[in-house]
């Protein structure tokens, strides 16, 4: 991705929401009532709502996503991840110990090792991937966000969601503030004539709230089962995760602590320590 495209997306963004604010507080709608009638704590909760959105928006597409960064000790690491006996001890207490998972652990199971990037030349942490629009390896990678013009990952996932959870309520409220506005006429053309610009603007609003409100969805999801986007899409190709049976996460501490785990860390985790001794 250029840069270039990045500021295309950003400034994208910044005029798309621009125009639905126009919209909001210049025509006749309860927002514009709102300021008329001095209704002040309901102008300033949108207002509030709004600058959040904003701010975590460039939070989020400014933020280092989590980029891997070359230590000379790397080259030396070599991490020995759950060896066959290993894996079986672990699911031993499993409830699905039929034969078809015994085969599968007896059949996969083996040691991995850190991969190194083959275009960054460096070794990956685990959960680590290399983006080819951003040309970096990005910690616990979860996608990259055309729309954001960014990576999402370790660093800036909790913030991504925490965006995604601001930017479908305010375009929800907006929905409903637009459809409160439409001004009902008894003969179409002056009832097009009168509510075009409604009528656009709540299309496009709804099907933004579609997006939005499913994305949230997708990524409570992630965040409550301690996987990524990348992770959920591609188990079946990510050699430290193949070798469990599908249920089964290593990372998954149980929905309160994933949770905290994703909103609260700060600092990167490691997650090579969390595989190796569950
Ligand atoms: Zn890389
Ligand atoms: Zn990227």
């Amino acid at each position: 991705m250029k840069p270039y495209e990045r500021w295309l997306a950003r400034l994208l963004h910044i005029f798309l929401t621009a125009v639905v604010l126009i919209i909001i507080f210049l025509k006749e709608t309860e927002m514009h009532f709102a300021i008329n009638n001095g209704t002040q704590y309901y102008v300033e909760a949108y207002l509030l709502l709004v600058t959040l959105t904003v701010l975590l928006y460039f939070v989020c597409s400014f933020l280092d996503p989590g980029y891997v960064v070359r230590r000379s000790a790397d080259i030396e690491t070599v991490v020995i991840f759950h060896s066959k006996d290993d894996v079986a001890e672990l699911l031993k207490n499993e409830e699905d110990d039929d034969s078809e998972t015994s085969k599968m652990i007896q059949n996969n199971a083996r040691n991995i090792r850190l991969r190194q990037c083959g275009y960054c030349e460096i070794m990956q942490p685990l959960r680590a991937r290399h983006c080819e629009e951003c040309g970096r390896c990005v910690r616990r990678y979860d996608h990259h966000c055309p729309w954001i013009g960014n990576c999402v990952g370790e660093r800036n996932h909790k913030f991504f969601f925490a965006f995604l959870c601001a930017e479908t309520a305010l375009i929800g409220w907006s929905t409903y503030i637009i459809f409160k506005a439409f001004v009902p006429e008894l003969m179409l053309k002056e009832w097009f004539t009168k509510n075009w610009m409604f009528l656009f603007s709540i299309i496009f609003l709804i099907i933004c709230v579609i997006v939005s409100g499913l994305l949230t969805l997708c990524h409570s999801y992630m965040m409550f089962t301690a996987q990524t986007t990348w992770e959920f899409m591609s188990r079946p190709r990510i050699s430290y995760l193949k070798i469990f049976p599908e249920h089964y996460n290593p990372f998954d501490k149980g929905y309160l602590m994933n949770m905290v785990s994703f909103l609260c860390y700060c600092n990167y985790q490691q997650w090579d320590n969390m595989y190796t001794k569950p």
